[in-house]
């Protein structure tokens, strides 16, 4: 394989301390005795860019000696985190000034708890925030997933991610072997997506670049919860992975079952990025009709694909400077359609990913499924 840079997801672990209504990874944990080792890690390949992920990762105690290692091979590293163990997160960033913090927040303080089942999560979470402020550690984020429950905070929060000068990340419900979960679906899609064209408007009037291009994928969630093809590409497997914390390399998180392109911990990179398995994932990428659109997914194609995105932002920002509403969500076809009765409710559910009949597959080792009644990490508690 040529020397190429990749951009690579580190999932660390199962476990997780937080009982989120659109997850049920907290009801699957690994066992701690098979999560990705630090020899397992030295395998993997140069990146771009690395988001360490979980589970919770910060549920695992050696997480600085991995985000050391890991610094060895990528440019930039980003951890997704609920934010519930603040001193770790703390003692990480002082060792690692440059390392990103993504603290995924629910909702405002009541809708967060009750979406995350964290005892004070809200403020725990907060807390951290405000602590990596008061340190001035210069990359740190909110993170949330928008649902019918917590839609009408998308942009008080965003508004308060603005005033603590931090980046503001979004996703929507999604249904994959990951969460472990095939059952989410947003039930009202325009009061959603109004939130979503809300937000798109106020990230256009800014003046930084980087969230006009936010702009665009906010446009691309409301696409993308109305059930419509994906606005780019996906590439996944070809210059991206995921790693899941039994070493097995798989091109994303959003495969209804878990598809495996080889084992790090079995064999070398390059042996597994090159073998027929990992092309077999590749060419059922190419087919995929999932549709999903993660920031995992959409970044690398944003990226590759910058016209598309850039021709959006021109046409937008040009509006928004002439005084004009720069965004509307009926831009879409599918939203005019539905307005007008031309698409049923059932016939967009049907082209979302939900399956209320569907069995999930966790992607659990056998060892882990036999004792994931002991790691249902109430110890993390
Ligand atoms: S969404 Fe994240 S924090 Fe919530 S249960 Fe799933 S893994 Fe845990
Ligand atoms: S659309 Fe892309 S990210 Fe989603 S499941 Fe298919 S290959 Fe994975």
């Amino acid at each position: 394989m040529a020397d190429k840079k990749l951009n690579g997801t580190v999932i660390v672990t199962y476990r997780c301390n937080a009982r989120c209504n659109m997850c049920n990874r907290y009801k699957a944990p690994s066992r701690p005795e098979e999560e990705l080792s630090l020899d397992t890690i030295r395998k993997l390949p140069r990146m771009y860019f690395t988001n360490i992920t979980g589970g919770e990762p910060f549920i695992r105690t050696d997480l600085r000696d991995i985000v050391r290692e890991l610094y060895k091979k990528s440019d930039r590293i980003v951890i997704s985190t609920n934010g519930f163990f603040t001193d770790r997160i703390i003692d990480l960033c002082e060792e690692f000034p440059e390392v990103g913090i993504r603290v995924s927040i629910e909702g405002l303080e009541d809708t967060n708890n009750e979406i995350r089942g964290l005892p004070n999560g809200f403020q725990r979470g907060y807390q951290t925030l405000k602590k990596l402020v008061e340190m001035k550690h210069p990359d740190v984020g909110f993170g949330m997933t928008v649902q019918d429950k917590n839609a009408k905070d998308l942009v008080p929060l965003y508004k308060l991610s603005d005033e603590l000068g931090m980046e503001f990340a979004t996703a929507s419900l999604h249904n994959s072997f990951y969460f472990v979960e095939a059952k989410n679906v947003i039930r009202d899609r325009p009061m959603v997506a109004k939130n979503f064209e809300e937000l798109v408007n106020d990230l256009l009037k800014s003046n930084s670049p980087k969230k006009w291009f936010r702009a665009y994928f906010n446009h691309g969630l409301i696409n993308y919860i109305y059930g419509q093809p994906r606005l780019l590409p996906c590439d996944m497997a070809f210059d991206t992975f995921f790693i899941d914390p039994y070493g097995d390399v798989m091109p994303c998180n959003g495969t209804k079952d878990k598809e495996v392109m080889g084992n790090l911990n079995r064999q070398s990179w390059d042996e597994l990025w090159n073998s027929p398995e990992a092309e077999a994932v590749r060419a059922k990428v190419r087919h995929c009709d999932r549709n999903c659109w993660m920031i995992g997914s959409v970044s690398p194609a944003m990226h590759k694909y910058i016209w598309r995105p850039a021709a959006w932002v021109i046409k937008h920002k040009a509006k928004s400077l002439l005084g004009m509403k720069a965004y509307d969500m009926h831009e879409l076809k599918v939203v005019r359609d539905y307005e007008e009765g031309r698409v049923t409710k059932e016939q967009l559910d049907a082209c979302s990913t939900c399956d209320m009949c569907a069995q999930v597959n966790d992607g659990l080792s056998a060892a882990s499924k036999a004792d994931a009644h002991v790691y249902e990490t109430h110890e993390a508690l």
